[in-house]
């Protein structure tokens, strides 16, 4: 009988098919013995390795804001799958308890929540969740073909949650969409389906008791509606959204050639933040003004020694080769907080790392590592043009330091016979509030900015950029945010500098006609999104915004923001 679930929407996307339900794993294994203990070790074993090369492999394929956002949380399950008292106390519990590997991984796995659960830190306790998630992802492993059973070609798969890491696998095999009983829209699942254009939903509270395998679903990611066994309205309803979909992706696709400009006629600049050299092609086939954000640390994460001069050169070098003759924004190493594992270097513990020795700090700290790459970015910038950019900048004293380095850097290179730009333009990403507000000190002493909305909300509202259990306080759209980018964009352009939002709020179209009212004419996002933002831009009357900034910056809360933004949709 037709059912309407109450759910959220977290990634858009309509999908019309059969559910796949998926119990909670590894909760409901039942107490059982071997005798071979031997055998009952390699097939556990077996399955450890088959789910850490899975990992290196999804590992290997993510790019982009992909690798940032969700390579963190495969880095986490690569540590907990050889963390030695996991495997140890495994293995203990086959030998000595002559469990099969099954019920050694829930014993394993409640022995490890009973320590969790004694935590003080709510967000440290709800960190279950991950043991869950590669007990989950071994306990599958173990029985591989009924894992692979669950959610094929067509199939929607419901879930009580889903790790960001699976969806891209489930993706591949043909799954149309997930929904969720948990989760929220801002966690790291979301971000990754959004990214892969999964349909997402979440938060549907009911969906595990209400619906059952084989029933028939259709799903609206975008705006959480979620039908079980649809009737002849609710098919009618879809078959028209699906032609809405692809009448706008044919829309869209038609926008490579048109320019970003808004409706009289004002150019704005779209930049492309570029990991990988397939995020280069598609950035320079979208047409983006050239790439405005290149995080550079990725080259040293999963890896046991550095890079050295000559393998970032190349690195590089084929990036600024990749977008011809388009300027390209390198950003020197942004290493440390939740980008420090496996990089290389002996980083050491801190007890507040997102706010330790991270990005310029550590760079400023290791003279020599930070020589070495701002070596390998003055090389490459004889191959194209190439701009440097600082993260995690809070004053003038840094930008100094590097502008000497530099300068120093540049003479000794010249002097060994390399060719490279007359001229490297240095940038500070306005990151930490500190420099939002300093701005004006030390805005003489470079040449651009572009503002880390992701970190500065982070630093400026105190709510950690990972932990989802922080809900709506990490959010954009707080009142403090907004006035801060409109002094920070006022500032660099009254002093005739150029400035760009790199932080996934510029990725997001519905912020657009907001940043151009907050007077913002460049922006810097994954190629991903970069047809939907140029789309929205082109809807925008510039004027009519800009006259409406006064009304955004007397709002007093979200849902004040929330009605601006609202009011001022673009016109498509
Ligand atoms: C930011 O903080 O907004 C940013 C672009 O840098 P990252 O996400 O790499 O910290
Ligand atoms: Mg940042």
């Amino acid at each position: 009988m037709r059912k309407d679930l109450s759910a959220h929407g977290a990634s858009r996307g309509c999908a019309l098919g059969r559910a796949r339900v998926r119990l909670p794993h590894a909760l409901d294994i039942d107490e059982a013995r071997i005798d071979d203990v031997d055998a009952e070790l390699a097939r556990l074993h077996d399955a450890i390795a088959a789910v850490r090369s899975e990992m290196r492999e999804m590992r290997a394929r993510l790019h982009g804001a992909l690798a940032h956002e969700v390579g963190e949380f495969l880095d986490l399950h690569a540590l907990l799958l050889d963390d030695p008292e996991l495997l140890q106390g495994l293995d203990g519990l086959i030998r000595d308890g002559r469990y099969s590997a099954d019920y050694a991984l829930r014993l394993q796995r409640d022995r490890i929540a009973a320590v969790f659960a004694g935590m003080d830190d709510a967000y440290l306790r709800s960190r279950i969740e991950d043991i869950d998630q590669v007990i989950g992802r071994v306990h599958a492993a173990l029985h591989r073909r009924d894992a692979e059973l669950q959610g094929v070609a067509g199939e929607i798969l419901v879930t009580d949650n889903v790790a960001p890491a699976e969806l891209a696998q489930l993706q591949a095999r043909g799954v149309m969409a997930v929904v969720t009983s948990g989760g929220s829209a801002l966690s790291h699942s979301a971000i990754m389906a959004r990214s892969l254009h999964l349909p997402l939903i979440v938060g549907a509270a009911d969906a595990l008791q209400k619906i059952n395998d084989g029933d028939v679903l259709v799903v609206d990611g975008g705006s959480g509606l979620l039908v079980r066994e649809p009737d002849a309205a609710d098919l009618r309803t879809h078959r028209a959204r699906l032609r809405e979909q692809a009448r706008e992706r044919k829309q869209l696709h038609r926008l490579r050639r048109e320019p970003p400009r808004t409706q009289h006629g004002f150019d704005i600049k779209l930049w492309a933040n570029a990991e990988s050299l397939e995020d280069v092609a598609e950035a320079h086939a979208l047409g983006a003004a050239g790439v405005g954000l290149y995080r550079t640390e990725f080259l040293f994460l999963q890896r046991n020694e550095l890079p050295d001069e000559d393998e970032q050169f190349h690195a590089y070098r084929d990036l600024v080769l990749g977008m011809t003759g388009r300027t390209v924004t390198i950003r020197t190493l942004d290493l440390g907080a939740d980008k420090a594992d496996r990089t290389g270097l002996a980083l050491r513990d801190e007890p507040n790392p997102a706010l330790g020795l991270r990005g310029v700090r550590l760079s400023l700290a290791r003279e020599a590592l930070f020589e070495t790459q701002l070596r390998a970015i003055v090389r490459a910038s004889g191959y194209g043009p190439v701009r440097m950019l600082l993260p995690m900048i809070s004053g003038r004293e840094e930008v100094l330091v590097v502008r000497g380095m530099l300068k120093r850097v540049m003479r000794d290179l010249r002097s060994e016979g390399h060719e490279i730009a007359e001229t490297i333009p240095l940038g500070a990403m306005i990151e930490v509030p500190a420099a939002a507000i300093a701005l004006p000190t030390f805005i003489g002493a470079i040449d651009f900015v572009s503002i880390g909305t992701n970190d500065l909300v982070q630093y400026l509202l105190a709510a950690d950029r990972n932990n989802d259990a922080l809900g709506d306080l990490y959010t954009p759209l707080h009142p403090a945010l907004l006035r801060l980018l409109y002094t920070t964009i006022r500032t660099a352009r009254a002093r005739g500098k150029t400035v760009a939002v790199c932080g996934e709020m510029a990725g997001d179209a519905a912020f657009a006609p907001l940043l151009l009212a907050l007077g913002l004419e460049e922006f810097s996002l994954h190629p991903a999104t970069l047809l939907e933002v140029r789309q929205a831009i082109r809807g925008c009357d510039l004027g009519r915004l800009r006259a409406r900034a006064g009304a955004l910056l007397r709002a007093r809360d979200r849902k004040g923001i929330e009605a601006w933004v609202a009011a001022n949709v673009a016109a498509s």
